[in-house]
């Protein structure tokens, strides 16, 4: 990796600002998943031992830049206080006289937890004012925040403008793995998409198309890929403004000698309902009217589980079927699976982000993976071949 991490600057009575992601559940002014914040420790406690005085920026929530107290960080400050053995002091303030002065209280080896950074109207507005004075309260900035990446913020963009800003280790793990499968993965190098739409998918697709020796197809957008190829889908969810781009895909990858694995049969309902009849359908028969595939079938299960057995990298990106409700999740299940045993021949695996981590934290296999990507957005644009700006603004290791 090219970039300055945390291990390359000396931290010793510096002030160090470092933006996490403490964007964690909340309800009722209760934390219900800390996952995130024990994320984050590695990080801060390496910034601590070293004796720096450490300020965390996070955002929690969409406050849309208003003052919204159901978004405070204040629990979670409390949540961080139980889990690590140092001072840890809080300020319901983004900026003014009292961070200043908290600021200046801390001791080598203390944290402050500055208020929400989205209660300011200038964080997405990546607002160069308050980078600039964000920055101004500190030596160094350390960004471990990967699942903001792909957004130019001031806490984890702006600020790099005035003052260092250096890879924190979450940052640099995600960096390392994705980078591997987007420059030189290992072959075969498959790909497992699945989720909602074809359209988040396309422009990940096509940088694929050029990187990888195959690529499953799930989830509701496998529908759009198989009525462009002239199948009966039933009631399926299909993108009918995008059959085109999916034929085009499929031409492409024939062109580039990709194979584009897609199902051969699906379990369908009439209903997106836990319990509703299901019956599995073979894809070249057709899916009758008021059927839809809400996961891959038996023999789709089988036919992936093959194509991932020699794999070398995977990346996967979206449930193969309605995972949230178990009658559908199966699909999901079995896949997620199946890249586990490959990982553990010596495969490297990625699981990207958003629901295909939730998935493989509800089958508890998380930890199974290689790598379990923290940003669902982030890690699609990256895969994408995009320059994500939250990378970009991390200082570039001088030789
Ligand atoms: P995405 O955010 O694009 O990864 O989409 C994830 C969502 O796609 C999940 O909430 C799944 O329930 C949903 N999904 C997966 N397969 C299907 C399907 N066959 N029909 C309808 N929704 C699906």
């Amino acid at each position: 990796m090219n970039k300055l991490t945390i291990k390359d600057v000396d931290l010793k009575n510096k002030k160090v600002i470092m933006r996490v992601d403490f964007n964690v559940p909340i309800k009722n002014g209760m934390i219900t998943d800390d996952t995130r914040i024990k994320a984050a420790l590695p990080t801060i406690k390496y910034a601590v031992d070293e004796g720096a005085k450490v300020i965390l920026l996070s955002h929690l929530g969409r406050p849309d830049g208003e003052k919204d107290p159901q978004y405070s960080l204040k629990p979670v400050a409390e949540r961080l206080k139980e889990l690590i053995n140092v001072p840890v002091y809080f300020v319901d303030e983004t900026r003014g006289e009292k961070v200043e002065r908290a600021v200046s209280q801390l001791k080598n080896g203390e944290i402050l937890v500055i208020e929400n950074t989205r209660f300011e109207k200038g964080e997405t507005k990546n607002d160069p004012d308050l980078a600039k004075y964000w920055a101004g309260l500190a030596d160094i900035h350390v960004n471990d925040a990967f699942g903001t990446a792909h957004r130019a913020h001031a806490s984890n963009v702006g600020i790099a403008k005035y003052i260092p800003s250096v890879a924190g280790f979450l940052m640099e793990k995600e960096i390392k793995f994705l980078s591997a499968a987007n420059e030189n993965p290992q072959k075969p190098y498959v790909v497992v998409l699945g989720g909602a739409k074809v359209s988040d998918k396309i422009d990940v697709i096509n940088n694929l198309l050029n990187k990888a020796d195959r690529i499953l197809i799930g989830g509701a957008m496998m529908f759009t890929f198989l009525k462009a190829l002239g199948k009966k889908v039933g009631s399926s969810k299909v993108e009918e403004d995008k059959l085109d781009v999916a034929k085009t895909i499929l031409e492409n990858a024939k062109a580039k000698k990709v194979e584009i694995v897609l199902p051969i049969d699906t379990v369908a309902a009439q209903k997106i309902e836990a319990g509703a009849e299901k019956k599995i359908f073979k894809i070249n028969e057709g899916i009758p009217e008021g059927w839809m595939g809400l996961d891959i079938g038996p023999e789709t299960i089988r036919l992936f589980s093959e194509k991932l057995s020699d794999a070398k990298t995977v990346f996967w990106n979206g449930p193969m079927g309605v995972f949230e409700i178990d009658d559908f999740a199966e699909g999901t299940k079995k896949i997620a699976e199946a890249i586990v045993n490959v990982t553990k021949k010596g495969c490297i695996s990625i699981v990207g982000g958003g629901d295909s981590a939730a998935a493989a934290e509800k089958f508890s296999l998380a930890e199974e993976f290689s790598h379990v990507s923290t940003g669902g957005g982030a890690s699609l644009e990256f895969l994408e071949g995009k320059e994500l700006p939250g990378i970009a603004s991390i200082s570039v290791k001088k030789n």
